[in-house]
């Protein structure tokens, strides 16, 4: 099939001649898959890319996101193409069967994820929404993981990674943000975030936001942060969605040629009641937060060579 996404031939050499992913069939963790089937996840994705999320890149951006009384929402099209994206599980692909993904190699997910890319716009919902997903998986309680992660690797909720502020950008070690400690055990915020990709949208009834934090009192710099989840809305125990979290969308940010990606300015804890729980231990922010950066561009090369 013809299409101005990617080509077809150059990938299909890269995966199955060059990287010789079939190979991956040999480990016992892969020995249901085979090339043919790898072959056919490939031409699913591209007939959804091509058929659904392609036709929305220029409507995405010409319609762009908006922000009403606090709600952001995202173009009208997207809807359809995130309901498609979460049923065909393209955001679970590497999960394993138990938790509700395929438990297919890291490079068939990238390569998969290849044709959707085009359309950053819309991809950067799912993605991230993957990518803090998994981090819950690697490093939440029992509790967080059946609280959290069980409904963000569906795509029924969503997720961010909230690093960036005025102050702090390469240098996130000199962000601001303040976690104070309460005697359950939780914490609340106070800070300001900017750029956070998808950092509000209409997808998904919830957001759990991974954002990075100084617990007061921790050392300045890299080595005094921490990492918190910072729901939307807070999360009953029954599993219902309880009151609205302390933290709003102030602005969205311009990005050229990326209207449809909500790039947002968050105010956390503006009225002193901004719930966060920690993700992982205390003062290890930084190296849990890059999780999501490596399990994302890194693994699905590292898989391909033998090397995890
Ligand atoms: C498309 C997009 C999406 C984003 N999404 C998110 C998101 O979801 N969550 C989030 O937290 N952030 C997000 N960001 C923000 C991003 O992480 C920051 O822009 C990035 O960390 C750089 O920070 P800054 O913009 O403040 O630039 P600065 O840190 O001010 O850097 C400006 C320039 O100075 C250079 N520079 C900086 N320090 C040094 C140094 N010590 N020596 C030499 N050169 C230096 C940099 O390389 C750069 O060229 C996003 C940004 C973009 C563009």
């Amino acid at each position: 099939m013809a299409n101005l996404i990617l080509d077809e031939r150059d990938q299909k050499f890269v995966l199955f001649e060059m990287l010789e992913v079939d190979k991956l069939c040999e480990k016992p963790r892969y020995q249901e898959f085979s090339l043919e089937l790898f072959d056919m996840i490939l031409a699913e994705a591209q007939k959804l890319a091509v058929n659904e999320v392609f036709p929305t890149l220029v409507d995405g951006d010409r319609e762009g996101c908006r922000l009403e009384d606090g709600q952001l929402f995202v173009p009208k099209s997207f809807h359809r193409c995130y309901k498609l994206y979460c049923e065909g599980g393209w955001g679970a692909m590497t999960c394993s069967p138990e938790a509700g993904g395929q438990g297919l190699p890291y490079v068939l997910s990238v390569a998969a994820k290849d044709w959707f890319v085009h359309n950053f716009a819309f991809l950067a919902y799912p993605g991230l929404s993957e990518g803090a997903a998994h981090l819950i998986e690697a490093f939440g309680t029992e509790e967080q993981k059946k609280k959290y992660f069980a409904r963000m690797v569906t795509g029924e909720w969503a997720g961010t990674m909230c690093l960036t502020e005025p102050n702090a950008g390469s240098d996130v070690g000199n962000l601001s943000t303040k976690a104070v400690r309460q005697p359950d055990g939780t914490f609340r915020l106070q800070g300001t975030k900017i750029f956070i990709t998808a950092g509000d949208h209409d997808l998904t009834e919830n957001i759990v936001h991974p954002v990075l934090a100084r617990i007061e009192g921790d050392p300045p710099g890299t080595k005094g942060i921490s990492l918190f989840l910072v729901p939307k809305y807070l999360v009953n125990e029954d599993g219902s969605l309880g009151r609205r979290n302390d933290f709003e969308v102030a602005n969205i940010e311009e990005k050229m040629g990326i209207h449809g990606s909500a790039t947002c300015l968050l105010n956390f804890g503006d009225n002193g009641d901004c719930y966060a729980e920690l993700l992982g231990e205390e003062r290890q922010g930084m190296k849990i937060m890059f999780q999501i950066q490596l399990s994302r561009s890194t693994a699905g090369m590292a898989t391909a060579l033998n090397i995890r």
